[in-house]
């Protein structure tokens, strides 16, 4: 037996899309900086590679590994969490096609969604899919193309029942596409719950050293195109489509960068565990703290998403937790006066962030049903010292 035989997480994780070069020994996936690749005669080429923008062995090692640990043969590497969503919407829909969405979905995706698909001819409605009884209306009553769900969700981490909005989904001949991105693959397999696609942020835990930006697709083993979307390049299966698609778009990312998703991906089970308890210390911690009016993290038996959770993700709920204070102006007070926490938007690194969602991820959507308040404020807990952490934000939150 082979390390990438294994199917326990860790071990796959460090083993999996790649087996020592039999030549040199490596041991790990050489960062293969090369934009062509030699031919013994005009079209034979060597192990596939022809050109950088039709596949790269660094980048495939990367994306082999990420699809293993999501339970499936076919994952692509993209040079950004929205090339790649941007890329799956265009494999699976079009024109006249429609999208029903967490109403708590990445800045980004909304943007997405309700500006640029539009004028593609693709309509969008957000719904509050982690209510079972409105995620039945609304796709019962919609029939939309593809369901679009972020659980834990952004920023206020509600939890989505990933089976159970897969069997509605499929009953009305749609699609599931699940970003987990948050969750990670360590914490929740969409695809094993019934989803039919997978999208990440590979910028965030996945590569999880605030050094790259990056992100990937990963499809459900035996997906086809549906019934109503012509193959731009004919292939009816999704993965065969998927790389002719990426290769004409010319969305793909550098080698260097799938080099280092791939050295994240490699300690990404201790570091998600760290992350979880992190997280649930400090939400502990702002709980109890009187000047605290709310915390979003569903890890917390208060939390509407706990029980649910508990069931979908045993392992842990991640690193991002929201909490409300009485006013905008604290909440802003709060985000300038931590001295380990930083100020900036993103997630997943060993640095503990902090960020004003209204302000600076979420400003698309202030105001509004599922408007995000001035009064928000958004931590995506580190890998510091937990008591390091809750110290830092006791001090900004006496300071308001
Ligand atoms: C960051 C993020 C994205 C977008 O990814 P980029 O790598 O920034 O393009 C999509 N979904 C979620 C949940 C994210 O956190």
């Amino acid at each position: 037996m082979s390390a990438t035989d294994c199917t326990d997480f860790a071990t796959l994780a460090i083993h999996a899309g790649f087996d020592p070069d039999p030549v040199t020994g490596d041991v790990v996936p050489p960062m293969h900086v090369t934009s062509t690749f030699v031919q013994d005669r005009p079209g034979e080429l060597r192990e596939g590679y022809e050109y950088g923008r039709c596949g790269n062995p660094t980048t495939n090692a990367f994306a082999g590994a990420l699809a293993a640990l999501e339970g499936a043969t076919h994952g692509f590497a993209f040079p950004s969490g929205m090339s790649a969503e941007d890329t799956v919407i265009r494999l699976l829909a079009r024109p006249g096609d429609h999208v029903v969405h967490s109403t708590d979905v990445y800045g980004g995706t909304h943007k997405l969604l309700s500006v640029i698909k539009p004028v593609e001819g693709i309509t969008s409605q957000a719904a509050d899919l982690s209510d079972l009884a409105e995620a039945e209306h609304v796709i019962r009553e919609q029939r939309p193309q593809i369901v679009w769900v972020e659980t834990p969700s952004n920023p206020f981490l509600t939890v989505t029942d990933i089976a159970a909005v897969a069997a509605l989904t499929h009953e009305v001949g749609g699609l599931l596409i699940v970003d987990n991105t948050f969750a990670t693959p360590f914490l929740q397999r969409p695809l094993a719950l019934g989803a039919d696609v997978v999208v990440h942020s590979t910028t965030k835990y996945v590569g999880g050293h605030s050094d790259v930006v990056g992100g990937a697709v990963i499809l459900r083993d035996g997906l086809e195109l549906p019934g109503h979307v012509e193959p731009f390049f004919g292939e009816r299966d999704a993965a065969a489509e998927a790389v002719k698609l990426q290769m004409a778009l010319g969305h793909v990312p550098s080698p260097r960068d799938t080099y280092l998703a791939h050295r994240g991906l490699k300690t990404l089970a201790l570091r998600v565990e760290r992350h979880c308890a992190n997280a649930l210390a400090v939400a502990t911690f702002l709980a109890s703290h009187p000047k605290v009016s709310a915390v979003h993290y569903p890890g917390l038996a208060s939390d509407p998403g706990y029980e649910l959770a508990q069931r979908q993700n045993p392992r842990g709920v991640g690193g991002v937790l929201s909490f409300q204070v009485a006013t905008g102006e604290a909440a802003l007070e709060v985000t300038m006066r931590t001295r380990i926490f930083a100020l900036a938007a993103s997630l997943g690194a060993p640095e503990s962030l902090i960020e004003h969602p209204a302000i600076m991820t979420h400003s698309t959507r202030v105001g509004g049903v599922g408007g995000v308040p001035a009064t928000l404020v958004r931590l995506a807990v580190g890998l510091e010292d937990v008591g390091d952490l809750i110290a830092d934000l006791d001090q900004a939150l006496a300071g308001i």
